[in-house]
């Protein structure tokens, strides 16, 4: 017997499949899609087997494998399949791919291996008769109703029950457990509204495979999905919901778990190792209903799907950054197809991808414009920080200190935003100017004030801040940039006495700490939650009637042709947070541009207006939805290497691509990371049939020579 098999090795020239000869001993378990260890070159590999071959004629000449890693099936036939469709959309290896998919203790070549974990259950065998006494016929009664586990029975020694395993009367067993599975709580479930019934409605009937529902905030469209999900498990059929990150939903996942139960499994990224293969163990068994994860949940080995829902769809973290650079949404669209099953995209702000696509009629458009229960949306006041700022010092205009004053006397709650995207809190000195930059990247460190060290937020240096400047060596070293702490303590002498929350990325690092302070402010105890975008996402608070955005516009820095969408999304999200019950909302944007467009349409909750003007510059600049983008990267550690190769590359991608706009070369948006030099050059086209194979050649070429590296990324989020 001969087996086909794909090792662990990602670079592009090894991504093929090899033989291999199965000793007699492994012959009877070798399956397609497990994993097996085999000898490469000098070294002992992992892969995973991908053919079954009865006869080939090269047999004499193979090398034997040596030893098989699972029992059950790992990949199986859909995701062997998808994988390969996977490498076909990014060009990456199909090893990458596979590699992609799974939990760190399935993927080939894994470190950290989780294995299975084994408890002693014992079940009845024999009936009760005259041999037993009073004391032990009892006991046997206990097991009639099923398995137990010795903990299941907190008086009984082990000796007692072994005692009987002896007689014959019991019998002990082996039984696979799952670590950290979620608890049951009590089902919550609202009779939907006529809107919300007329949307589950229509999805239900219709043949059609994507949908896209946009949705006010607070429209109730979880209840929508929960609705679907429910009717599905009826017909005993599953379902696949994508959030865009598990540990920002507690709320969410807390009315999940109350209405279905402990059928569900959470693919969250604070599992442990042991957890999460435990999950995907459950899955794959077919013992849940439904998945819930982020991105790479939408691999989750479900075997029939009836709904695939990806809610806040506008979110970027759905597309992989580093190879495989998938596109969880484009990923569903394929396991959609395969299972029959309806893909389902929510946001009340979607890309202009979907949108747009969705007036085109190739994804069915779903509307729910109101809030559940006539809540109205927040009224927006938009505060001009140019004016302002010649009025006061530090970063709180008058109107929103007004507005806090007011809220903390209603005894009401308030949520603050510090809007961190694109903005550097850097470190500088005061006499020279000097910026401290970290050595291996084109890139400033960001003080981290509660434990004194600088950062780099690419490669992970770190070093304390030091006292004098390196350059000049003076003591003038000082922290530029504004970060939550500083906005707190500025916020502690107006309200002395309020108490504030603050969540970043630094107090909500420990599991749990999240969901703990979530719960500390839906209990009312604290008055104030300050925070970065972490607190635009998804919460539901009724008590909260105020939202204040400190900086509205660093995010439109950012020199990304999304900048203004971005922008646009965050402020409608977090503006969403305020006024959810008969409270009536305020929202206060402070920003140094108050005529943009995307502030303005977000401060009157105009999705529509906004849709229209920035697809129109999206045409004028040709950027999609109306072109797609490829972003070809080169990368070398030799700075003037890397730029010949990418000129190089560049002639060859005008020799064969006639349909394209080509770009560039020039650096990428940061030029050097860990030492490696960047340079990009972006495509952009609306159809160009020789592409992938262009590109892949370009790939294979320099991974053969190994001169500098070339990736590619189709449809990138950020540029
Ligand atoms: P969205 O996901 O669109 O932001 P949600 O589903 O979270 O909206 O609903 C917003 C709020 O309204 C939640 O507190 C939810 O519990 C409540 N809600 C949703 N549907 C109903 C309903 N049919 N009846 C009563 N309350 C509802
Ligand atoms: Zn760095």
């Amino acid at each position: 017997m001969v087996v086909g098999v794909l090792v662990e090795i990602t670079n592009k020239n090894v991504d093929k499949i090899f033989d291999y000869l199965v000793p007699e001993e492994y012959q009877a378990n070798i399956k397609i899609g497990i994993r097996v260890k085999v000898p490469f070159a000098t070294r002992i590999l992992e892969g995973f087997i991908l053919e079954i071959k009865k006869e080939t004629t090269h047999a004499k000449n193979l090398k034997e494998i040596l030893g098989l890693l699972d029992e059950d099936v790992i990949l199986n036939e859909e995701l062997l399949e998808l994988g390969k469709k996977m490498q076909e959309m990014t060009l990456s290896s199909l090893i990458y791919c596979y590699q992609s998919m799974l939990p760190k203790s399935l993927k080939a070549g894994g470190k950290n291996k989780a294995s299975k974990k084994y408890e002693q259950v014992f079940f009845l065998k024999k009936e009760p008769d005259e041999n037993l006494n009073d004391r032990q016929k009892e006991l046997l009664k206990c097991f009639q109703d099923g398995p137990k586990r010795q903990k299941d029975l907190p008086n009984i020694s082990l000796a007692r029950i072994k005692l009987l395993v002896a007689k014959g009367y019991l019998e002990q067993q082996q039984q696979e457990v799952y670590r950290g599975s979620i608890q049951k709580g009590t089902k919550i479930k609202y009779p939907l509204t006529d809107a919300q019934q007329k949307v589950v409605d229509e999805i239900e009937k219709s043949s059609d495979a994507v949908f896209l529902l946009h949705g006010v905030t607070g429209s109730g469209k979880t209840e929508v999905y929960m609705e679907l999900i429910e009717n599905a498990i009826k017909k005993g059929k599953q379902s696949l919901m994508l959030v865009p990150e598990i540990s920002l939903t507690p709320q969410m996942i807390e009315r999940f778990s109350a209405r279905f139960g402990t059928r569900i499994a959470l693919l969250h990224s604070a599992l442990s190792d042991g957890e999460k293969y435990d999950e995907w163990r459950r899955i794959e068994r077919g013992e849940v209903d439904i998945v819930i994860g982020a991105r790479s949940a939408i691999f989750a080995p479900l075997k029939s799907i009836a709904y695939i829902i990806i809610d806040e769809e506008h979110s970027d973290s759905y597309k992989q950054e580093n190879n495989p650079r998938y596109d969880a949404k484009e990923i569903a669209k394929i396991r959609g197809q395969y299972h029959c099953a309806k893909v389902i995209m929510g946001s009340a702000t979607p890309t202009l991808e979907s949108y747009a696509r969705a007036k085109k009629n190739v994804y069915h458009l779903l509307y729910l414009p109101n809030r559940v229960g006539g809540g109205t949306l927040p009224h927006v006041n938009i505060i001009d920080m140019n004016e302002e700022m010649k009025k006061v010092k530090g970063h709180f205009s008058k109107p929103l200190i007004n507005a806090l004053d007011r809220t903390l006397k209603k005894k009401e709650q308030a949520i603050l935003l510090l809007n961190r995207r694109g903005y550097s809190s850097f470190v500088t000195c005061k006499n020279c100017g000097f910026v401290l930059k970290c050595p291996t990247c084109d890139i400033t460190l960001t003080y981290h004030k509660s434990s004194h060290i600088v950062r780099c937020h690419y490669c992970g240096y770190g070093t304390t801040l030091p006292k004098v400047c390196p350059e000049c060596h003076e003591e003038a070293i000082k922290d530029l940039g504004v970060g939550t702490e500083k906005i707190e303590e500025e916020l502690k002498s107006y309200f002395p006495s309020a108490r504030i929350l603050r969540m970043d990325f630094d107090t909500t690092n420990k599991k749990g700490s999240h969901e703990k302070m979530i719960s500390l402010f839906g209990n009312q105890q604290a008055d104030i939650l300050l925070g970065t975008q972490i607190v635009a996402k998804g919460l539901d608070f009724p008590n909260v009637t105020l939202v204040g955005v400190i900086n509205a516009d660093t995010s439109l820095n950012i020199p990304d042709f999304r900048s203004s969408e971005a922008t646009f999304s965050l402020l409608s999200q977090v503006a969403g947070r305020s006024g959810r019950s008969i409270k009536k909302g305020e929202v206060y944007l402070q920003t140094y541009n108050p005529s943009h467009y995307a502030i303005r349409y977000a401060a009157s909750n105009d999705y529509f207006s906004f849709y229209e003007q920035e697809m129109k510059n999206r045409y004028l600049m040709k950027y999609p939805p109306f072109y797609y983008l490829v972003n070809v990267k080169i990368l070398s550690k030799d700075e003037k290497l890397c730029y010949q190769e990418s000129l190089k590359v560049k002639n060859v991608l005008h020799k064969y691509l006639k349909e394209t706009t080509i770009l560039g070369p020039s650096p990428d948006s940061i030029y050097k990371v860990s030492n490696i030099y960047r340079y990009r050059i972006i495509l952009k086209y609306k159809s160009e049939k020789m592409l992938n194979e262009i590109l892949n050649r370009l790939i294979l070429h320099y991974a053969r020579t190994g001169k500098v590296k070339v990736e590619v990324d189709f449809n990138p989020v950020h540029l």
